[in-house]
């Protein structure tokens, strides 16, 4: 990329263009070559703990990772977020809050009260908003995913009889926690999306941000939703990893893969998500993805979590 800005440079200064033209050059030179460095360095900070992950898997991973607590106590918030990497973890976290839903925000309303959410958020630069924008023909996708989540919000209330709120989450607070990466470098939130991994959670809450040793990774729930859903949001996930606002195909060859992690509360739990409801997501995506995942340990639930089912 790198190789690029230099040829776009190399053929403005052979051929002089009109002052305007080569302002209007030079700008997109500096906004690539900004983005380009802000990809590389994410893929740096993370390339550690991939590569430890392809070598040892998810089950042996974890067992050396002190503070693997952390990212199970995110379940108090109650709130639903989207599966979004870059933004704080809720409770249920579904593709733009339950935007994609074929029920809409009468299903994301019930499924949300079944799971005791107290709170419905919407975010900027939603990629699932954007995606429903466009299938409704909607002009401000901003605005659309905003008017949702408000809407689910007060259906909700309607339904149960108690104030359920409604925030959005600007740019600013969108990225991981200061102390995620101990790199001075990142001081605001990505414009593009850097995860590597998406995780697949049946505990409910899982936050992988709260843990510097996890991959950076969206989250689709699995513990409140059924698995058309969760994986639903999973194959988006993947989908946006490897897009033009992920890292994009060219970044996950010659043995760097996407890979999705089964958060587990029983072994049996990690094998029918790997052997059957996940199995879509191989299909599609192919070698591309690595299916992995973990159990967690039980004294890590919260108590009242420790009932299966
Ligand atoms: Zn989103």
């Amino acid at each position: 990329m790198l190789g690029l800005v230099a040829t776009l440079r190399g053929s403005a200064e052979a051929k002089p263009p009109k002052p305007m033209e080569h302002m209007q050059a030079a700008n997109l030179g500096t906004e690539q070559h900004r983005e380009e460095q802000e990809r590389a360095l994410f893929a740096k900070l993370e390339e550690r703990k991939m590569n430890a992950l392809r070598k040892q898997g998810m089950g042996k991973y974890v067992e050396s990772i002190p503070h693997l607590e952390h990212a199970f106590q995110e379940g108090k918030t109650e709130s639903c977020t989207c599966i979004d990497e870059r933004i704080p973890g809720g409770k249920v976290r579904l593709a733009g809050s339950g935007i994609l839903l074929s029920g809409g925000a009468e299903q994301a309303a019930e499924l949300l009260i079944a799971a005791g959410v107290k709170e419905v958020t919407s975010h900027e630069g939603c990629g699932a908003a954007a995606l429903a924008a466009k299938q409704a023909h909607a002009p401000d996708a901003n605005v659309y995913g905003q008017e949702f989540a408000k809407r689910v919000a007060a259906l909700m209330s309607q339904k149960i009889g108690y104030p359920v709120r409604h925030r959005h989450i600007a740019a600013a607070e969108m990225r991981p926690p200061k102390d995620f990466y101990s790199h001075t470098e990142i001081s605001k939130s990505p414009g593009h999306h850097p995860a590597q991994a998406v995780y697949y959670d049946f505990t409910g809450g899982f936050n992988p941000t709260k843990v510097p040793e996890l991959p950076l990774g969206f989250v689709s729930s699995r513990r409140y939703v059924g698995p058309e859903t969760a994986t639903h949001d999973a194959q988006l996930a993947v989908k946006i990893a490897l897009g033009a606002h992920g890292l994009g195909k060219d970044y996950f060859q010659n043995g760097r893969q996407v890979r999705v992690i089964i958060v587990a509360r029983s072994a049996q739990e990690l094998q029918q998500a790997k052997a059957v409801e996940l199995a879509p997501v191989m299909q599609e995506f192919g070698e591309t993805v690595a299916i992995d995942g973990f159990v967690v340990p039980r004294k890590l639930l919260p108590p009242a979590e420790n009932a299966l089912n």
